[in-house]
């Protein structure tokens, strides 16, 4: 695979993308956009990345920010226990490594939150250590360049991949490894397959085969699982209970009262008055959906009046909007709550 380093190289240094982290080479920096981009879109990053450096410029910020702050600027980017696993992951290098990042891979992979291919970007990219990181960009043109009848689900194969590529890592190794990934995000995508425009397709096999198509080989996705919920907001008409949810999908978020079923408003309003708060009203709000990884949640939802809100944390309107960080999911019933 030697063959492919140099036209790779060649090809990053004119083709890639100006991306807001690829000014900065601190392991921070690195760091929080690694975190940003598992699961999210480069582009969809970009705005987030940017206020949270602007925020939280270093790990000693990040460790002493408040956890509302803190899911404040990760709203709308999902998968809140990334941002909690990164705070801590900033708490540990404070306290256990005098606030730097640690320059070896048995020390990285110990923190809160980092995984081999997170170890690998940071440590090759801010240290230049000779570390892959192999994240599904580069199973996926690993296993179309070599036409390899590995499955790539497989933890084995993303092994044998990493031991094939830290054979081959130049000097640089950040930058190779950026440009594999790069290669993955803008050429070699998973349904476009843009081989012409490719500097390794001259000894690709699968492109030499064309059988780049049938590459790679995987396990078929799972359905996703489908839950129904009822919201239940409940207000004094100035202020919106939300309290952390207990368990599951949006752990610790602030959120409404769910019930793991569909119920009429009677029975809402029995919920709420069961909690020793006094139901005067419910109002039906329009029905939600939302698409989680591995699920799909159907959502009803009933604004119910009440009298006191009783010891229950409780928000405006502003404090909502402004300070809270509700997930998208429930977001989305902000405007029929606040005008109905
Ligand atoms: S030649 Fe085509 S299949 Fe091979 S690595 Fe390049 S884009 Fe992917």
């Amino acid at each position: 695979m030697k063959e492919i380093t140099e036209p790779l190289l060649n090809w990053f240094k004119k083709n890639k993308r100006d991306l807001e982290w690829r000014k900065d080479s601190s392991a921070y920096s690195i760091l929080v956009s690694e975190i940003m981009l598992q699961q999210t879109k480069a582009q969809a990053v970009r705005p987030y990345y940017i206020r949270f450096i602007q925020e939280l410029p270093n790990f000693e910020a990040l460790a002493n920010c408040d956890d509302e702050k803190l899911l404040k600027l990760w709203e709308g980017l999902g998968y809140y226990s990334r941002a909690r696993n990164l705070k801590n992951c900033a708490k540990q290098i404070i306290n256990r490594h005098n606030g730097e990042f640690p320059k070896n891979y048995d020390e990285a992979i110990q923190l809160s939150g980092i995984g081999d291919y997170t170890c690998g970007a940071v440590l090759s990219r801010a240290y230049n250590l000779k570390y892959a990181a192999v994240d599904g960009n580069v199973l996926r043109v690993l296993s179309r360049y070599l036409a390899s009848p590995l499955n790539i689900s497989s933890a084995t194969t993303k092994t044998i991949f990493k031991k094939q590529i830290e054979k081959i890592l130049p000097q640089n190794p950040g930058i190779f490894n950026e440009a594999l990934m790069e290669l993955g995000a803008t050429i070699c995508m998973p349904k476009v397959i843009l081989c012409d425009q490719c500097p390794i397709h001259s000894t690709c096999k699968s492109f030499l085969k064309q059988t780049q198509h049938q590459y790679p080989i995987k396990n078929e996705k799972k359905e996703k699982k489908i839950l129904e919920y009822t919201c239940i907001f409940i207000t004094d008409n100035q202020k919106y209970i939300f309290t952390p949810k207990p368990d599951g999908v949006l752990k610790d978020m602030p959120a409404p009262f769910l019930i793991p079923s569909f119920i009429q408003g009677k029975e809402a309003l029995d919920f709420v008055d069961n909690m020793g708060l006094q139901a005067l009203r419910e109002i039906k709000l329009p029905e939600k959906r939302h698409i989680f990884t591995h699920q799909i949640w159907y959502m009803k939802a009933y604004k119910i009046i009440v009298k006191r809100l009783g010891n229950y944390p409780a928000y405006t309107e502003q404090e909502i909007i402004n300070n809270l960080g509700i997930s998208t999911c429930f977001k989305q019933f902000l405007k029929d709550l606040f005008t109905k």
